[in-house]
């Protein structure tokens, strides 16, 4: 156990109710896939997916290693691997019975052959690019794929999918997304024409699952709303960042804080230390820009964040040891909030949160 007292909290139950709001919203015909990828956006690889499986009917991972992790703590769940890997990764993916997303033919034979070495049929989802310009095989490529899965014994053409590049973008996003999901569409019918008939069609994230209904599909991909940030307040952030003040003491008029003396006092004022730093993942860029809540009051961040150490302004009535929110689901200092104030996305400011900090779970 660690001591620290820079943590993080994480609302458990919230979660739940996090998870059972987008599982009514789509309706019980769908089925609801969980991205855990980048350690549960910070929250957590393996306690996130612990406390979703009863919640989810599938879990996904950008990485390889994760998909293992998940496995050796003993979850059970189908495992999409969404991000790309290495060939010598297969005899892992196989072993594990992790479910890689394939946008070319030249890894077919290995998956086919280690496949057969562990006594498995392993699923594969053709991952599309329908507009991202990312991964995924182009619309017109994708049958001659599927043909090819097909001849071998040991493999399962599970899933086909695709992926949005500007769900999230509100009405400038609307033609593009709306695009995406005509092509797709357009593709499922000519297979369908065909008689290809592949069991799992997804193609929402959680802003596709939030503003593009048509785009659920048979399954959605539920990442950042699951953890509580989305439009719907019924949804709430379920991750709190905290630390202590250990140190109060004033500086006189004139005085640097920190390295570069990037603040000057302008009369004596009333600081405090917290034992956190941009290596925990509260980032640097915040110097000088961001607050933190100190029994509900604004406390500005002074001069430079350290790796391990910043400074803040403290009010009249604090006192030492006192909690320190960072950042959480008070409205005024959201993930959000942070975000724009680091001219970045919540989803950076989560991830951020460096492995050193132990997560609690309520
Ligand atoms: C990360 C990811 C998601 C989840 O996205 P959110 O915006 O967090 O819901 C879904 N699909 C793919 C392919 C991803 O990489």
């Amino acid at each position: 156990m660690d001591f620290r007292v820079t943590r993080v909290e994480v609302n458990i139950s919230q979660f739940q109710k996090n998870l059972l709001f987008f599982r009514n919203l789509i309706g019980q015909d769908k089925k609801l896939c969980l991205v855990v990828k980048a350690n549960a956006y910070g929250h957590g690889l393996v306690p996130m997916a612990y406390h979703a499986q009863n919640f989810v009917d599938i879990l996904a991972v950008a990485t390889v290693n994760e998909g293992v992790r998940l496995r050796e703590a003993g979850i059970l769940l189908p495992i999409l691997v969404l991000s790309t890997h290495l060939q010598s990764d297969i005899p892992i993916i196989c072993h594990h019975r992790l479910t890689p997303l394939i946008s070319h033919e030249l890894f077919l034979e290995q998956y086919n052959h280690w496949s057969k070495y562990y006594g498995i049929t392993l699923s594969l989802h053709i991952k599309v690019d329908t507009g991202m310009g990312r991964v995924g095989i182009r619309p017109e490529k994708t049958e001659s794929l599927i043909c090819k899965v097909k001849e071998y014994k040991n493999l399962f053409l599970e899933g086909i999918c695709t992926h949005f590049a500007m769900a999230d973008c509100g009405e400038a996003g609307q033609e593009f997304t709306q695009n995406q999901i005509n092509i797709f569409q357009n593709l499922l019918n000519q297979l369908a024409q065909k008689n290809v008939v592949i069991p799992v069609v997804h193609a929402a994230n959680s802003s596709g699952i939030s503003y593009y209904p048509k785009s659920h599909f048979s399954l959605v991909r539920l990442g950042i709303g699951a953890y509580g940030y989305s439009e719907f307040s019924e949804v709430q952030p379920i991750m709190e960042f905290k630390t202590k003040i250990t140190i109060i003491k004033t500086i006189p008029k004139g005085h640097i804080v920190s390295y570069g003396g990037a603040w000057t006092a302008p009369e004596d004022t009333k600081i405090g230390i917290l034992p956190v730093g941009y290596a925990d993942g509260y980032m640097r860029c915040l110097s000088n820009k961001s607050f933190v809540l100190v029994g509900g009051h604004q406390c500005p961040v002074l001069g430079m964040i350290c790796m391990d150490q910043m400074v803040i302004a403290l009010p009249e009535h604090v006192f030492l040891e006192q909690d320190v929110l960072l950042y959480g689901n008070d409205p005024r200092l959201t993930a959000v909030e942070l975000a724009l104030l680091a001219q970045t996305i919540p989803y950076e400011i989560l991830t951020a949160v460096s492995e050193r900090v132990p997560r609690i779970y309520y």
